[in-house]
């Protein structure tokens, strides 16, 4: 009841929640109170959250922030729904986002803008912007992002959170609307590192429907928290501090890796030099495989169909015309023109071969190092509309996050300080396959 009151209280100004979910909520929170009351505990019973609108609730409309969606509500629920459900936790509605979650401002939705709550004429970040916002501005404890090239840890960063992509195949993806499938994990954003550990042990594992989850032995993730970073080798690499970054981003992840080695963790520099072709790199092979993953909305079998169609040539091309907004469209040409026959080799395959070498440059410092350090993005939230009609410049900005899902590793954001304006600055910490305990560790102690 709180946090729907606070949610009607405040929303109207974030524009964090697409559809709120108050019948669904207190049916869920008087069922966490019959466990409650039966003696059952758990760390997530009767814990409200707020869900990304990519992630699928068969209690509610999943629209990926898009026209072409806007009514459709899935006849299941998403894996990692399930899980929370099973946990105890309450639904108290879906999250905004950039269309598809492709952006990074949460600005490309199609329904509204959402704002930053520590400036409101301030992009979110995105494209989990309204699910970094809700938490950031109290109206969840916890929510669910996707992030397929930074989308939780960089609306994270810009709203002082923390923001968690797990290892690829850690946590399912079955029920989450796909935009590039090798690269997309779902991961929790939370106001601190134990809540993290929380949600990530309440979603994590194999799932027998997610071919691409792995089966793997976990600890738990809150048991683990506090051993502390004593010994920790952590590397900076060089490429992620040169140019383009703002000097207060820098010298807050400066003084950061200072911090650390007052815990007892050691930090060196090094070199990852592929980081400059993980831009060009990931921009096609996301669009590729998103031109694949949206063919199938075309009027037929879910979602938006154009009115009036004399042939199915008509519905398709229509349908897909008037329900896809700039962006998602930009995307889908781009995949197309990397997927066709003369191209494929000169963009597609080239690029899946940089995925190769950026993966190699990971591979080898952690053979030396337990984490990476570095800044989540190259400056803090700047204002609405700023960037929008310059789609490079936005693509520009995720030079650091990108790297982490090409390469299919976990890596957290934690606030590290403010800039000159008082914005909250991210600091990432990447980890090697599976590494989410060293990550969680190194976060906790540093928090
Ligand atoms: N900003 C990146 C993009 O636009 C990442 C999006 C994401 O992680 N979903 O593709």
């Amino acid at each position: 009841d709180a946090l729907l009151t606070r949610i009607e209280g405040v929303d109207g100004k974030t524009g964090a929640y697409v559809t709120v979910c108050p019948e669904l909520a207190e049916k869920q929170a008087a069922a966490a109170q019959e466990r409650l009351d039966d003696g059952e505990s758990g760390a997530l019973l009767g814990v409200p959250g707020g869900i990304k609108d990519n992630i699928c609730t068969s209690g509610a409309t999943t629209t990926c922030s898009s026209k072409m969606l806007e009514h459709f509500t899935p006849p299941y629920d998403a894996t990692v729904v399930e899980k929370l459900g099973a946990a105890g936790a309450v639904t108290l509605g879906k999250l905004n986002m950039d269309e598809f979650a492709m952006g990074g401002s949460t600005e490309t939705s199609y329904f509204k803008k959402t704002a930053n709550p520590w400036d409101l004429t301030r992009v979110p970040g995105g494209s989990s912007g309204g699910a970094a916002v809700a938490v950031a501005a109290g109206e969840a404890p916890f929510a669910l992002g996707s992030d397929t090239g930074g989308s939780i840890r960089q609306p994270a960063a810009f709203c002082g959170v923390v923001g968690l992509k797990p290892t690829y195949g850690a946590v399912s993806r079955y029920g989450l609307v796909a935009f590039a499938s090798s690269l997309d994990q779902i991961g929790p954003i939370t106001r601190n590192v134990e809540d993290t550990a929380v949600v990530l042990d309440a979603i994590c594992g194999r799932d027998a429907h997610d071919s691409t989850s792995a089966d793997y032995a976990h600890p738990s993730y809150t048991a683990t928290l506090g051993k502390g970073i004593k010994g920790m080798k952590i590397a900076l690499p060089k490429e992620y501090l040169g140019d383009g970054l703002a000097p207060s981003v820098k010298h807050a992840i400066l003084a950061a890796a200072k911090e650390l080695e007052k815990l007892g963790a050691v930090c060196e520099e090094v070199s990852l030099p592929a980081t400059e072709y993980a831009v060009p790199a990931y921009y096609l092979i996301s669009s590729a495989e998103a031109s694949s993953n949206l063919a199938r909305y075309d009027g037929v079998k879910y979602g938006f169909a154009a009115d009036g169609c004399k042939t199915l040539a008509q519905l398709v091309t229509r349908t897909r015309d008037e329900g896809f907004g700039r962006e998602v469209k930009r995307r889908i040409i781009l995949g197309t023109y990397a997927l066709s026959a003369g191209y494929y080799d000169a963009y597609y395959k080239k690029a899946l071969q940089v995925r190769r070498i950026i993966k190699n440059g990971f591979d080898s410092v952690f053979a030396d190092y337990d984490l990476i350090l570095g800044p989540t993005a190259p400056t803090t939230a700047y204002k609405l509309g700023e960037k929008s009609g310059d789609p490079l410049s936005m693509y520009l900005g995720d030079i650091y996050t990108v790297p982490v899902n090409i390469a299919g590793l976990p890596a957290l954001s934690i606030n590290c300080g403010y800039d000159e304006d008082g914005l909250p600055i991210g600091m990432q910490l990447i980890g090697p396959a599976f590494g989410e305990p060293a990550l969680l560790q190194a976060a906790y102690a540093y928090e």
